[in-house]
């Protein structure tokens, strides 16, 4: 039946397939019988396969068995869950947090409980899709500003007449790698909500790749020394630094309880299972303990960026371990990336519709060594 439209993808270069792994998630990973150096996933600590978090799960499964069984509300939910929360809680600094099945859930769960019809939403141009899903499924009216712009941000906000004003933003930028301008988004909504008798601008950040990497794994309030108001609500993600599943919304008691009682994916879906949970309190441990892991990453970041940009390359703006590489066309961004996987390095060619331009994404973590990184720099030097 889509045939067509399927040779339509094909012709363009634009057609997608699962790669799957032989092997544990890391620097290496075998597929297809065949080892690779992997620049492509956002296991930026090196946690996934981490003994801490697999101890915590197989004890976790021994009390609480694998299955949840039910939502949060029908008592799908074990005590691990409430730990997790209050540590998030602490973790970030609020009075309240709430754990959800994944970040495409909170996303999509938590902006459309918060605007409602007669809101307006304002929204990063390059913020995720989740994100995008989010104020689609949303009532209130979405405003896209331009990429971190913060003057086309406020004079969007002080022509815009309604209700509650929600400014929403990617705190890292999944495909570029740079990061929001969040104090002066800060200021914008502090300076609407000082001259209010009731504050009704929220700002919404979206931490996904921010939690365990900047901000000394705080993520981007700790980054630029921001204050946790109780109209800032912080979404997060235990999925990547951090090596487990899951997300989270950190804010003010009464945002969490709107959005238990609101939000239809944290209302309608599942709980996530104990041992899950047990991992990511096991990685939100290990990060608190270990600083030196968010060091190595950083180190490795500025040692492939520097790398990447002596050889000419254009990493369009990366401050992070977000690393993109500009390529081209599709076809020689492709090409690029074939070229790669015969050295023996897995770095993911980004095309449309993920993003405009198409793309290298080199994504670093704490557990490549200093002979990986040249091994991928030697690499797209001789590409
Ligand atoms: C990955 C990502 C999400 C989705 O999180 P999952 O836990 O993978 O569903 C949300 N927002 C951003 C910015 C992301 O990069």
């Amino acid at each position: 039946m889509l045939s067509k439209s399927l040779v339509f993808l094909k012709k363009n270069n634009l057609f997608r397939d699962i790669k799957n792994r032989d092997s544990s998630q890391g620097s290496r990973i075998i597929i297809g019988g065949k080892e690779y150096i992997n620049f492509s996933s956002n296991d930026y600590l090196g946690l996934a396969n981490h003994p801490a978090l697999i101890r915590a799960a197989q004890q976790a499964m021994k009390k609480f068995g694998f299955g949840s069984g039910a939502s949060r509300l029908l008592c799908g939910g074990s005590i691990l869950h409430a730990e997790l929360e209050e540590k998030i809680a602490k973790f970030k600094e609020t009075e309240s947090a709430l754990v959800f099945n994944s970040g495409y859930a909170a996303n999509t769960g938590i902006i459309p409980a918060i605007a409602e019809e007669g809101d307006a939403i304002f929204s990063d141009q390059l913020n995720h899709a989740s994100i995008v899903d989010g104020c689609r499924l949303s009532r209130a009216k979405t405003y896209i500003y331009r990429h971190k712009d913060t003057a086309n941000l406020e004079n969007l906000i002080r022509k815009t007449k309604s209700r509650r004003k929600i400014v929403v933003t990617d705190s890292v930028f999944s495909m570029d790698g740079d990061i929001a301008p969040l104090k002066e988004i800060y200021d914008i909504c502090l300076a609407l909500n000082a001259t209010r008798c009731t504050p009704d601008t929220l700002l919404y950040t979206d931490d996904a790749h921010a939690t365990g990497v900047i901000g000394k794994g705080k993520g981007s309030l700790e980054h630029f020394g921001i204050k946790p108001e109780p109209w800032i609500i912080q979404m997060g993600t235990f999925s990547k630094a951090l090596g487990s599943f899951g997300a989270f919304a950190a804010g003010s008691k009464d945002v969490i309880d709107w959005t238990v009682n609101i939000a239809r994916s944290f209302i309608f879906s599942t709980a996530l299972p104990p041992c899950i949970i047990a991992a990511s309190i096991a990685a939100l441990e290990l990060i608190e303990k270990k600083p030196v892991l968010i060091k190595k990453l950083l180190a490795n970041r500025d040692k492939t960026a520097k790398g990447l940009t002596k050889l000419g390359y254009d990493i369009m703006g990366s401050e992070t371990p977000i690393i993109p590489v500009k390529t081209g066309s599709i076809e020689s961004t492709l090409k690029a990336s074939r070229y790669l996987l015969k050295k023996g390095i897995f770095a993911p060619a980004i095309r449309p519709p993920a993003v405009k331009e198409p793309r290298l994404r080199i994504t670093v973590t704490a557990a490549h060594t200093d002979e990986d990184i040249e091994k991928l720099i030697k690499a797209l030097g001789s590409l």
